[in-house]
């Protein structure tokens, strides 16, 4: 029987070793001053429920981490004026260089991976094709979408995780098929993503658009 699994998860997260103890009663997270995260768990648990356990607790653990770093979660504090709006800019052009290519590169993925019919069962051709990106310096979301099929992303999302970053464009293409967030909305970005739509909205989270 494994004793040890280790996952590699996001920059976010890092490397996590689940243990399994004899003299374990229960699912435990800790986290020590290198930024490593440990779950222990009993030899009656199964990884899966461990790691659900994780998923559960993800804002909690990649708060605790990015302190244990000494991060902010998103760069920002007692920056001065000037130095703040230099900063805006880098990321600025990072997101005009980095989001258009992963936009493009997840619209791909989609347009591979999956099919959608409409009412009368016929398959709709490139039901993810948007018109234009636009680029936003945004507080208030990390995307939406129009019925223009005009894209906006928050040019943040280049400061997260890459994975989260292309979920929520995911996301964002999914809105072109369909526009609420209703159970057919959810089945295909969980497609998109194999299974773990939850797992990466817990994960994003942790996160704020600023
Ligand atoms: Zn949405």
């Amino acid at each position: 029987m494994d004793r040890t699994k280790i996952i590699q998860y996001g920059d976010d997260i890092g490397k996590v070793a689940y243990i399994k103890r004899i003299q374990n009663k229960s699912v435990r997270i800790s986290i020590n001053g290198k930024g490593e995260v440990k779950v222990t768990l009993p030899y009656s648990v199964r990884f899966s429920v461990a790691e659900a356990f994780l998923a559960e607790k993800m804002e909690w653990v990649i708060a605790q981490r990015a302190k244990a770093l000494g991060r902010k979660v998103l760069t920002e504090g007692n920056v001065s004026p000037e130095e703040q709006k230099k900063k805006t800019e880098e990321v600025r052009r990072l997101a005009h260089k980095i989001l258009p290519e992963r936009a493009h590169a997840v619209y791909e993925l989609m347009t591979r991976k999956i099919i959608v019919r409409n009412s009368l069962g016929l398959r709709v051709k490139d039901p993810f094709r948007y018109n234009r990106l636009a680029i936003k310096n945004n507080a208030s979301n990390w995307g939406s979408c129009s019925s223009l099929r005009n894209i906006n992303l928050n040019m943040h999302l280049v400061e997260l995780p890459p994975e989260l970053m292309d979920f929520v464009i995911a996301h964002e293409l999914c809105h072109l098929v369909y526009r609420n967030h209703g159970p057919k909305f959810h089945k295909m970005l969980d497609a998109v993503v194999d299974g773990k739509e939850k797992f990466f909205n817990a994960r994003l989270r942790a996160f704020r658009p600023k």
